[in-house]
């Protein structure tokens, strides 16, 4: 059995190598090492594959949101919407700009932000709400983009982790995470559902307008060649990574149904175990798991992964502590009973090796593993 990692990119890479490694020489043949034709080609292809108008590459999914606030104006003082539950990035780049994040807190089972939670967290100074697609499934969308249509709020979703993710609404919105609100945003980390062996980051949008922004804020506020009209950034998508991704591209819908496989294979053998609750399914979405986590019911969940450690079986914990308890955010003020679903999250979670190359006899060893802990 081959070594179980928590993601197995060498594993996809021996799978893909003639294509990624013709990929690279043709990059590095042309010298094109900067905008070269494959950095607009993907983002072509991105764009058709996610059903947006407009896909503007980026440096990474930090930026990716950064730009995305920049782009709407956002201005000290402005309040905006993010879970409590969530990757750091999300809720960085609303302080870095002066903004004020406001976190809420998550539903239980889809650990996604909840519209009611949403509308409590509404002041006048609220510009707009950062909905995260959690671990590979959309939050509710539908009375997300109505209350911020009655709110006149901006909706910018984060699907870093969700790229290919399905949202269907109960009123008959559908479409891809990343393309229901205002803008969406990812990322190419390499770890993520498409990832590029590097950085990389894009911003999808509709709107034709927000585009333009978007596009002349990661080239340093440039409109003609040396001509600044605002203040931005230098935030590119690289033409190696995007020659890279372009390739992974035609395989993001396999690499998602293989996660699925995986995550049914887990499911079957632990669905019955007492000691954990396996990941919900939102009846509005579909799950491409980025990760396939689980809740554990009255076990010490890190003496469980300290055992399977021992037993050469990564596992993480994605995440131990909830942004209003991050010790950079002490200053907003928050107290720690006021966000009881994350606090508990943080104790109880686990995620499980989860990848394209996950092979039966792997998860079923993990399985065994799992059953074989005492606490
Ligand atoms: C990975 C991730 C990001 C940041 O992406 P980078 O490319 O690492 O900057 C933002 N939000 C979420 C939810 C993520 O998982």
């Amino acid at each position: 059995m081959e070594q179980i990692r928590m993601v197995d990119l060498t594993g996809q890479y021996r799978r893909l190598k003639g294509e990624i490694d013709a990929a690279i020489r043709e990059v590095i043949d042309s010298t094109a090492f900067i905008n070269g034709p494959a950095v607009g080609k993907f983002a072509t292809g991105l764009g058709n594959y996610l059903g947006v108008k407009h896909v503007v590459p980026c440096g990474n999914g930090t930026d990716a949101l950064q730009v995305a606030l920049m782009a709407i104006g956002l201005k000290p003082g402005d309040e905006v919407i993010t879970p409590d539950f969530t990757f750091i990035a999300t809720a960085e780049v609303v302080a870095l700009l002066g903004a004020k994040p406001v976190f809420v807190d998550v539903d239980p089972h889809t650990f996604n932000i909840t519209p009611e939670a949403v509308r409590k967290a509404i002041t006048p100074r609220t510009r707009a709400i950062v909905p995260v697609h959690l671990f590979g499934q959309c939050a509710d969308m539908e009375p997300i983009l109505e209350l911020a249509r009655e709110h006149n709020l901006y909706v910018i979703e984060d699907a870093a982790q969700a790229l290919g993710a399905e949202y269907k609404g109960k009123g008959g919105t559908t479409g891809k995470a990343g393309t229901l609100g205002h803008i969406g945003c990812t990322s190419f980390f390499p770890s993520k559902n498409l990832g590029a062996y590097g950085d990389g980051g894009a911003i999808f949008t509709e709107s034709d307008e927000l585009a333009a922004s978007m596009r002349s804020i990661v080239n340093h506020g440039m409109k003609a060649r040396y001509y600044h009209d605002r203040i931005g950034v230098n935030s590119r998508l690289d033409t190696l990574q995007a020659a890279i991704l372009q390739v992974k591209l035609k395989y993001l819908d396999d690499f998602n149904t293989r996660r699925q496989e995986a995550a049914a294979r887990y499911d079957e053998a632990l669905k019955l175990s007492g000691r954990f609750d396996i990941p919900a399914r939102s009846p509005f979405s579909t799950h491409i798991f980025h990760q396939y986590t689980l809740k554990t019911k009255g076990i010490d969940r890190n003496r469980l992964r300290e055992f399977l450690h021992e037993k050469n079986i990564p596992a993480m914990v994605y995440y131990p502590v909830p942004l209003h308890a991050q010790k950079a955010y002490a200053y907003l003020g928050y107290r720690e009973s006021e966000f009881p679903v994350t606090d508990s999250l943080c104790r109880q979670v686990i995620s499980l090796p989860m990848h394209t190359e996950l092979s039966p006899d792997q998860q079923e060893y993990i399985v065994e593993q799992l059953h074989a802990f005492r606490p």
